[in-house]
């Protein structure tokens, strides 16, 4: 069977879509790089906003649009809590439920294994998949699921209660990865904090670092997003091994209290910020990042300049900012007061603009600066050669000309020019 994989939104969709691609090409099927020459087309969709469900139908289209043969079958979020939408897409042979996600491959072939030894796990997939990262940086999904409640969020309706992996499980992956070449691990979920609660272990993601950290091979370890309530001061004693990077994504949301008390965030301003204090104490060139939701239902313009007041104190490296869009079966959605988009364009355009000041400041930190970076793409050529694109330990995205076999090295780089999107370098 010839099979197009593609996934929409968070890293663990990604991850999801690479577990699926493995176990397809390991059963002997076909990975190809374009939807119109696949028999089947897998989609991973999200539906965290109305953006991400747009894109879903969208991207459908086209893929029926340059295939009307090819069976597309979608899965992911949005296929979980609107499957009715998604059935009626032209082109459309099967809506998958997050639940049954794990045995989609099996349901396209009933003799494939899912239960592969993972040293015969195929890991050269990234190179048929949108986003391609070659084997340079995997994304390892170690939970699913979340227990919290923010009243914003459709994730809990759409994948459930939060449920780990094993710990053995995890280390063997990233040890059959690092043996493969990847030289970079980045551990997913939807609540990558919790991980280990539901097996009994309070102190499970510490336990988790510090056993990758200690058993496998792997260069570089990133934790992807972490609640800021998930963290005790003592975590950042990790950061002392020097394998495990200097980049932390604590979602904040809002910067203002009794907007945050309406989401049911666990966080406060008080609290975020003694939290921010003890990272940059323990971790230098700590890369700081963060969500955040503008013109949350209620939201005062008061509420909003206390956001932004928040955000500069708190220096942030980089925000990825969302317009609130109300997703059914969540309590926000019934909330009073629904902010008018115009002014929720109004605000997100000046928080963004925020963020853009920000990035270029820490950029232009580090503006003569030699740093460690991992070469993950070729993004063209020019006069002056080959142009690649990597990321610093402390993820700060860098652009540089240099050889032809630079992909997943980790090579020094003289960093000069900031912009807010990243630096341009040259190898030193
Ligand atoms: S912590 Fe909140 S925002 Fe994050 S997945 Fe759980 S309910 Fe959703």
């Amino acid at each position: 069977m010839k099979l197009f994989l593609d996934s929409i939104g968070c890293r663990l969709n990604q991850s999801e879509i690479e577990t699926m691609a493995r176990q397809l090409l390991a059963n002997g099927h076909e990975l190809v790089g374009d939807a119109a020459a696949a028999d089947t087309v897998i989609l991973n969709t999200c539906a965290v906003t109305h953006e991400a469900a747009r894109d879903a139908r969208k991207l459908t289209r086209r893929f029926h649009r340059a295939n009307p043969a090819a069976n597309i079958i979608l899965t992911g979020c949005y296929a979980t809590i609107a499957p009715q939408e998604l059935e009626r897409l032209d082109g459309v042979s099967q809506v998958v439920a997050n639940r049954h996600k794990a045995h989609l491959v099996q349901t396209l072939d009933p003799q494939a294994r899912l239960d592969l030894p993972l040293f015969e796990q195929e890991p050269i997939v990234r190179e048929f998949m949108a986003g391609n990262l070659g084997n340079t940086r995997a994304f390892i999904k170690v939970q699913d699921g979340c227990n919290n409640k923010c009243t914003f969020c459709v994730t809990t309706v759409a994948r459930g209660e939060g449920e780990s992996r094993h710990l053995g499980d995890v280390v063997a992956e990233i040890q059959a990865l690092a043996a493969a070449g990847y030289q970079e691990a980045v551990l997913t979920g939807v609540h990558l904090g919790s991980y280990g609660h539901d097996l009994g272990h309070k102190t499970g993601l510490r336990d988790l670092v510090q056993a990758i950290l200690s058993h496998t091979d792997i260069s570089r370890l990133r934790l992807s997003s972490l609640e800021p309530w998930d963290i005790a001061p003592h975590f950042f004693a990790l950061w002392d091994n020097s394998r495990l990077l200097p980049h932390l994504h604590l979602p904040l949301q809002s910067g203002s209290d009794r907007v945050l008390k309406r989401m049911a965030r666990r966080t406060s301003q008080a609290s975020f910020s003694q939290l921010v204090a003890a990272a940059r104490d323990h971790i230098p060139h700590l890369n700081l990042t963060t969500d955040l939701i503008v013109g949350f239902p209620g939201e005062t313009e008061a509420e909003f300049a206390e956001t932004m007041a928040f955000v500069q104190a708190m220096n942030f490296t980089r925000l990825h900012v969302f317009g609130y869009s109300p997703r059914p079966g969540t309590a926000a959605a019934n909330m009073p007061h629904h902010v008018p988009e115009a002014i929720k364009k109004e605000r997100t355009r000046r928080l963004i603009e925020l963020g853009h000041t920000l990035s270029l400041a820490f950029h232009q930190g580090y503006e003569g600066q030699v740093m460690n970076v991992l070469w993950e793409s070729n993004v063209g050529a020019d006069a002056e050669g080959l142009r690649w694109t990597g990321y610093t330990d402390n993820y700060i995205r860098v652009q540089a000309h240099g050889p032809a076999d630079l992909m997943n090295r980790i090579t020094p780089a003289r960093l000069h020019t900031a912009r807010p999107d990243g630096m341009f370098a040259e190898l030193g």
